[in-house]
């Protein structure tokens, strides 16, 4: 039994060595995160970060200011605690139902699905609490998607976060950018959203780490035995 802000619950372990085969979609995708976006793909395509949950948000922050105001040990204090947590847990299941929704659908799309280490990332300190809230909630959704994954058989790449969003997508120029810069401009001529510039990168890096493969996504000859075999033998640990 596990105690929770609005109950107790009966936790079940389940589906532990699932697998199911899926027929190759022969796609592969880059993923850039975002503090605009919940992310940008490498086709261009953008998942938002839910309007319900960023309202959960704001009402959770609300909540937690009402607690400090309270005088400490009073009945009103409790009180707002209480609220406090339930909404807390209300904002938690929420968040984790839209990464396992998400994860389950890029995954279930795309044969490798590349995206930012972003463990390394969060070595640089900051403080501010919409990027933190972000990095928890995308470090979530990166779980689903591994977990998706193994149940698929599909393969995920996790590519180090430099200079994914500097570099031109098209020639591999340095491309300067300030993070307001929203554009990304070169003088190849390749004009693009910055962040899908990002996943392109994203998605370039990942197949380059998983070798001569990339040649069988580019041909569209893809053998899933093959696949499954070199890929997944190179990427599990
Ligand atoms: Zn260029």
């Amino acid at each position: 039994m596990v105690c929770r802000a609005d109950g107790y619950y009966a936790q079940f372990c389940v589906d532990v060595n699932r697998r199911e085969v899926l027929e190759p979609t022969q796609k592969t995708i880059g993923l850039d995160v975002g503090l605009n976006h919940f992310y940008t793909d490498s086709q261009g395509g953008v998942v938002e970060n839910p309007r319900y949950l960023r309202k959960s948000e704001r009402k959770l922050k609300k909540l937690q200011r009402k607690v400090s105001k309270r005088k400490k040990g009073s009945a009103n204090r409790r009180k707002a605690v209480k609220r406090l947590a339930r909404k807390h847990l209300k904002v938690s299941r929420q968040r984790k139902d839209f990464a396992v929704k998400t994860a389950r659908c890029v995954v279930r799309s795309n044969d490798l699905i590349a995206y930012e280490d972003l463990k390394v990332r969060n070595m640089v300190k900051n403080h501010k609490l919409a990027k933190s809230i972000s990095d928890a909630s995308w470090s979530m959704f990166r779980d689903w998607v591994e977990y998706f994954a193994r149940v698929f058989g599909k393969v995920t790449v996790a590519v180090p976060p430099h200079y994914t969003s500097q570099n031109c997508s098209t020639c591999g120029t340095l491309v300067k950018k300030a993070l307001s810069t929203r554009t990304h401009i070169c003088k190849c001529g390749c004009l693009l959203d910055r962040d899908h510039n990002a996943a392109l990168n994203i998605l370039a890096l990942g197949l380059s780490r998983v070798g001569h493969t990339q040649t069988h996504y580019a041909c569209g000859e893809i053998d899933k035995s093959q696949v499954d075999a070199s890929l997944l033998g190179k990427l599990s640990h």
